[in-house]
């Protein structure tokens, strides 16, 4: 095992990017503090890991003042998905604001590095394609969607000025649809409804008329892009994206959830959801240039895992 050089907080540990991120780092030799709400997380994803000795579980709201003694901080907590985040949209914004004020404030009394998981939301429905970090968005302020992408856009704004009036080491990564193993079946997202429903032979529903796109990352590459982003020069802060290019429509997922099943489910619309984004694809030169990363996975073998793992669940 590990040397336990490194305490490291991880917020939303229980959650379906957080325990992936949390696995790699008790690998790593990290001391893992994981501290989650389990709001959407679940004692579940942490599997093993819970009778680790490089690990711990607090259960603990991030809108609330935490003091611990931690070196590095990856702060992950917040509802992803629309319908969880919709839920309570009032908490969703006290998460990502609160939320990032609370683990600034502990940082900065610290002195530990602080990573913030960021979204491609903060682009909004983007008239630039691909978007690049420099695009300032097009989000509406006041939507189903907005708690969830001004909570973000906030919490950026939080940690770039502790960045600049505490000297703090911040590192900021807008994510780009991720999928794989553990996501929670209900979250109503697209690669989890897709595969879920062809494995229980019901109708795939697609949104709108299907020719919207995503660019989707298999959680392993993400992960590799958040370790070497916690670990990367000192000054440099982002925002990065970090996601897969390959850019999809949505009835080519449909069709390639059908193959890799094996599913004799049909395709059937439904109405597409309000501020619903056209189009999103990483670009991703930034990421290549500074940490020298770029996503391995492509999406039928990615598919392939995750279609593994709910036949598991289900
Ligand atoms: P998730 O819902 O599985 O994980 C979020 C975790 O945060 C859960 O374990 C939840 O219980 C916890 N949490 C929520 N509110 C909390 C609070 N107030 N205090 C403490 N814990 C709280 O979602 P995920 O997909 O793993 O996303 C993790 C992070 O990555 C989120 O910040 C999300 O915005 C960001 N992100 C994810 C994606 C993606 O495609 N998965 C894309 C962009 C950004
Ligand atoms: N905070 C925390 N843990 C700490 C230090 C601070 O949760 O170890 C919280 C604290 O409750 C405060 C917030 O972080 O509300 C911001 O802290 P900061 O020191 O930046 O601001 P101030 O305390 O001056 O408001
Ligand atoms: N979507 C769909 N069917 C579903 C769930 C989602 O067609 O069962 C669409 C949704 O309207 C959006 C895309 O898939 O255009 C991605 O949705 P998701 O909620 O996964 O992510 P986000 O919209 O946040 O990128």
């Amino acid at each position: 095992m590990g040397t336990y050089d490194k305490r490291t907080l991880v917020t939303g540990g229980a959650g379906f990017l957080g325990s992936h991120l949390c696995e790699r780092l008790v690998k790593r030799g990290e001391d893992v503090l994981c501290v989650d709400n389990l709001f959407t997380g679940t004692k579940r994803n942490l599997g093993a890991l819970l009778g680790d000795p490089g690990f711990e579980l607090m259960r603990h709201d991030v809108t609330f003042p935490l003091y611990v003694e931690v070196d590095r901080i990856y702060n992950l907590a917040c509802p992803a998905s629309p319908i969880h985040y919709q839920r309570d949209p009032v908490q969703t914004t006290k998460t990502s604001v609160h939320g990032a004020i609370n683990m600034l404030g502990l940082a900065k009394r610290v002195r530990a590095r602080i990573l913030q998981a960021s979204t491609s939301e903060v682009y909004g429905d983007p008239e630039v394609h691909p978007q690049v970090e420099t695009y300032w968005g097009r989000v509406n302020p006041v939507g189903p969607r907005s708690c969830y992408d001004e909570g973000k856009r906030c919490a950026e704004t939080l940690f770039f000025d502790y960045q600049r009036q505490h000297a703090l080491e911040v590192k900021v990564v807008r994510i780009f649809n991720t999928y794989g193993p553990r996501m929670h079946p209900d979250d109503g997202r697209v690669v989890s409804n897709f595969v879920v429903q062809a494995l229980r032979g019901e109708d795939l529903t697609i949104y709108g008329d299907g020719s919207q796109t995503r660019s989707f990352c298999y959680v392993d590459d993400l992960i590799d892009g958040f370790l070497l982003m916690m670990d990367s020069e000192k000054g440099f802060h982002g925002p990065v994206n970090l996601g897969n290019p390959g850019e999809f429509t949505m009835l080519e997922l449909a069709d390639k959830v059908l193959r890799i099943t094996g599913s004799k489910s049909r395709v059937v619309h439904k109405p597409l959801p309000p501020d619903d984004p056209r189009q999103r694809q990483p670009d991703i030169t930034l990421a290549k240039t500074k940490l020298g990363w770029q996503p391995k996975v492509a999406l039928d073998d990615g598919l392939k895992e995750t279609v593994a793992y709910f036949r598991g669940v289900l």
